[in-house]
């Protein structure tokens, strides 16, 4: 058995997905810009797939823009935002996907943007109190904040940040990539004026996300080009990715009570027997605590130990997938920046399980079994 809880990084794709796909790589090959039979049937594609994305997270096919991936998404948003509405402050955090945070701090070498980090205690729990009083001090304010953490799962509540920005007159974007697909989006409660989408976290194509942005923030392409994406995204459509992306989302509301359920109860199993098997385990972030994280992520802290400084390697070859991350940036474990702004012990391992509809308990008992094992081969 070989097991793959990497999830979080990317998922495999659906077969249905492929299915859908194929025809557009093989039969309809035609560009979408040509005006011919070709390229009309392929324009069709494209925007029934606007179409289905816009009605799932129910607004209207005019926001919505396809990109190469979520990276894009939040680069356009982000950027674009700033540099058309002339924006001077950012709001963000530590804890945000590098596709965010390196925008960030690119805009303020850059652009003559300042940038404030919002305080979070060692759980990453955002100090929403913070966020108010940064607002009310700052006109011109984008905020800039995630729905849920890729390393520690932690869930942020956009709806009550979205609402502080209405109130301030902030424009905010919510890197959703974690969520989308996972949790059932509204843009019309959710109160951003962006949110993104990445097919290959929800078992689509890689290569192929989109960008919800809100009719009334008027913005700039980031991409300069054709007359493509209605003038905000030059380049030839990436066609069977953005039919195998709707496809997949698609599928993923079809499903999600039942996914939800069934991933859900396999983060609890893991949950339970890592702690029953190991001495010394804890959870990073808000990880194991019920809805107050994504379901689909645990994020696990083991106690010190010989094993930590090859524990991912070791895992592999004992035919686990996973990710890992240490608190310290340097040496030759893999640097994590959220770990880091948490303050954990650098002396302990970290590792990031993440599921999918496709893991099944016989597998979690492997990987906890297996870790487990491990960890008592070693002398202490
Ligand atoms: N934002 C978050 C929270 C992510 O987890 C990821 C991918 O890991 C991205 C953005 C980037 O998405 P993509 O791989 O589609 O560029």
């Amino acid at each position: 058995m070989r097991v793959y809880l990497d999830n979080a990084a990317t998922t495999p794709l659906d077969k249905e997905v492929f299915d859908t796909m194929a025809p557009f790589m093989l039969e309809h090959f035609g560009n979408p810009s040509s005006i011919h039979t070709h390229g009309r049937e392929v324009r069709a594609a494209v925007e029934k797939a606007r179409k289905t994305v816009a009605g799932l997270i129910n607004t209207s096919p005019a926001e919505v823009f396809f990109t190469s991936g979520g990276t894009e998404a939040d680069n356009a948003a982000i950027v674009c935002t700033v540099r058309t509405l002339g924006i001077k402050h950012i709001i963000t955090t530590k804890l945000e996907h590098h596709a965010v945070l390196h925008t960030v701090e690119m805009l303020e070498k850059q652009q003559d943007v300042q940038v404030s980090y919002l305080r979070h205690d060692e759980q990453g729990v955002l100090d929403l109190e913070h966020l108010e009083e940064l607002l009310a001090n700052s006109p011109q304010t984008l905020v800039t904040i995630m729905h849920a953490n890729n390393e520690i799962g932690n869930l942020n509540n956009v709806q009550a940040i979205g609402e502080l920005s209405k109130k301030y007159n902030a424009i905010f974007h919510s890197d959703t990539v974690q969520t989308m697909g996972h949790y059932k989006h509204d843009v019309q409660q959710l109160g951003a004026n962006f949110i993104v989408g990445s097919a290959h976290k929800f078992h689509g194509p890689k290569g192929v996300g989109f960008l919800y942005c809100d009719a009334n923030v008027k913005i700039q392409p980031l991409i300069q080009g054709g007359a493509q994406e209605r003038n905000m995204r030059g380049g030839t459509e990436n066609v069977y990715g953005i039919v195998g992306l709707a496809k997949a989302l698609e599928i993923a509301y079809r499903d999600m009570e039942e996914h939800h359920r069934h991933i859900q109860g396999l983060k609890d199993r893991m949950i339970y027997k890592l702690k029953d098997q190991m001495e010394g385990v804890q959870f990073n972030g808000l990880s194991a605590e019920g809805d107050k994280s994504l379901y689909t992520v645990l994020n696990v802290s083991l106690p010190p130990s010989d094993m930590n400084e090859m524990l991912l390697f070791s895992l592999d070859i004992n035919k686990i997938s996973v990710s890992g991350g240490s608190a310290c940036s340097s040496g030759a474990n893999l640097g994590s920046h959220v770990l880091e702004a948490l303050n954990i012990d650098p002396d302990r391992a970290n590792v990031r399980f993440s599921f999918s509809k496709y893991n099944t308990p016989e597998e979690i008992d492997f990987v906890a079994e297996t870790l487990a094992k491990m960890f008592k081969k070693m002398p202490v």
